[in-house]
């Protein structure tokens, strides 16, 4: 049977969460147990395979050991799972008593616990098999019990809490002695977040490589990743990218455009892109700014014009970023106002279009470009900039097929005026003065990294930034602390306003 095709002809199956690119693989077809297929079929509900899944199980199931790269939200879980459960019926009943066969090293609690969720559904149909959970700021002694109670088919651990177990529960590192299946989950953050040592460790207490499979699943495979699967795993090793180069070749199938416009019609520009863009359909649209506190200012002025615009940067706390980001991911008809935070990493199926305002370095546009067009899909990638700019960008630029749209194309005349009703609101409320002024001080910081590259001097770069302060509708230009100007080496040029 065929897999159901949508309107771009990418396959996308929601799963509650998110959307999933599947390949046309089905489930139905891998040799695999009844228990399994039917744990699949029913509690999972999923008919055909991800990307990584079809290309990793085959490999796994010949058990090969397997260093897979793929990107967050791909289906990773599934793909060390399923095969590493496979290997259960062939453990005999006494040995699960006592022994653990598989074990999963995860970089955190919430994640150990999302594996932990899954390995049980997967394990639904089969008879007694337990799944436990080891992590790091919770009761140890409740964990210990839990292992007490045998037929664990599933061990998910934090590193640190691991050791634990191994260095004060009686008979642990016994238990782990047969393990058939050893893996390493999201192997890149483990190592960002300095567990190197701790794997070390770890693989101290557990048996060599040639009497175990091992996995290393990982979103990115820097040099460290590949170190450790080069010690972790056995020689010989399967690897499977299914990300590729990708977003270093995103520019040969994105259409790109750019325009650029004065100074005091960049927003009224923005806005009339943002009103075309809106009149597509499930627009999933990302801007990004070159500082975080430009985004924050951007998208708190195109509220105020009743935009669905969402925020996402530096300057956010972890729990507010990690809101909008599976607001964006879920919701559709909805841009996103983002510094560079989303460029790399989070994954976002369905980004039909990214437009970056302002200078920004080559390899950063090619980043953020890779937000659309993923898996194949249709994209289109635009650029904003300052007529100031419009050169520079060009010689970073060269080599890329981009497209120049006149500013006359784009019909400002209605938006300078709603632009300028809105700018009308910094004099009045508080909260948008203050994100202004802060945009004003990172513009200055941002620009004046950039002297070089637009030939300017310090008095040019302050000239600059005090007509950006007018064009974000304040009457004054912004006060800048004495230290913040000697930190940014600007002691001494005219037309700056310092306190303190
Ligand atoms: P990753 O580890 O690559 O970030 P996950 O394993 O967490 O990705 O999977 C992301 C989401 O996709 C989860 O909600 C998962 O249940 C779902 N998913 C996994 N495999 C499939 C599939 N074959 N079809 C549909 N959804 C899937
Ligand atoms: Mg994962």
């Amino acid at each position: 049977m065929a897999p159901p095709r949508d309107e771009d002809d990418a396959v996308s199956v929601s799963s509650g969460k998110r959307l999933v690119h599947t390949s046309d693989k089905e489930f139905q077809s891998l040799a695999i147990s009844e228990p399994s297929k039917r744990a699949l079929a029913e509690v999972f509900k999923y008919q055909f395979m991800t990307v990584v899944q079809a290309e990793t199980l085959p490999v796994i199931l010949a058990g090969r050991d397997c260093l897979a790269k793929a990107k967050t939200g791909t289906g990773k879980t599934l793909a060390f799972l399923i095969p590493a459960i496979e290997k259960l019926p062939g453990w005999r009943a006494s040995e699960t008593q006592r022994h653990i066969p598989i074990l999963v090293l995860s970089p955190n609690r919430e994640l150990a616990a999302q594996i932990g969720a899954e390995a049980e559904q997967l394990l639904r149909f089969h008879p007694n098999k337990r799944v436990v959970c080891v992590v790091g700021g919770t009761n140890i002694n409740t964990e210990k019990n839990s292992l007490d109670r045998g037929n664990v088919a599933v061990l998910v651990a934090t590193p640190g809490r691991l050791i634990d177990h191994f260095e004060s529960t009686r008979g642990f590192q016994q238990s782990l002695s047969g393990i058939s299946t050893f893996v390493l989950d999201e192997a890149d953050q483990l190592l960002d977040m300095g567990f190197k040592p701790a794997l070390d460790r770890i693989l101290g207490f557990l048996p060599p490589s040639s009497l175990r499979q091992t996995l290393l699943f990982s979103a990115t495979v820097p040099p460290a990743v590949k170190q450790i699967a080069d010690v972790f795993l056995r020689r010989g090793y399967s690897y499977v990218d299914t990300v590729g180069e990708e977003a270093e070749q995103t520019h040969l199938h994105v259409q790109q455009h750019l325009t650029s416009v004065s100074m005091d019609d960049m927003n009224a520009a923005l806005l009339s892109m943002l009103s075309q863009q809106l009149l597509t359909p499930n627009l999933k649209f990302i801007v990004f700014f070159t500082t975080a506190r430009m985004a924050g200012f951007e998208a708190d002025l195109f509220e105020t014009l009743r935009l669905p615009v969402l925020q996402i940067h530096s300057r956010m706390s972890q729990n507010a970023r990690t809101r909008t980001s599976d607001q964006f991911r879920t919701g559709t008809n909805l841009i996103l106002f983002s510094s560079d935070v989303s460029a790399r990493g989070l994954d976002y199926p369905d980004v039909t279009y990214v437009l970056q305002v302002g200078f920004t370095e080559k390899s950063q546009y090619i980043h953020r470009l890779g937000r659309t067009a993923r898996a194949g899909r249709e994209g289109s990638g635009m650029l904003l900039l300052h007529d100031f700019e419009e050169n520079a960008m060009r010689r970073e630029l060269s080599g890329l097929p981009l497209e120049k749209i006149d500013a006359s194309a784009l019909q400002m005349d209605a938006c300078r005026a709603r632009v300028s009703a809105a700018l009308g609101e910094v004099g009045r409320n508080a909260d948008l003065r203050t994100a202004a002024e802060q945009s004003y001080q990172a513009w200055l910081g941002y620009y004046n990294g950039k002297l070089r590259v637009l030939n300017w001097s310090k008095d040019t770069l302050v000239d600059r930034a005090n007509y950006y302060s007018r064009t974000l509708g304040l009457s004054q230009i912004p006060a800048l602390q004495k230290k913040t100007v000697g930190k940014m080496g600007l002691k001494g040029v005219a037309g700056l306003r310092i306190v303190g």
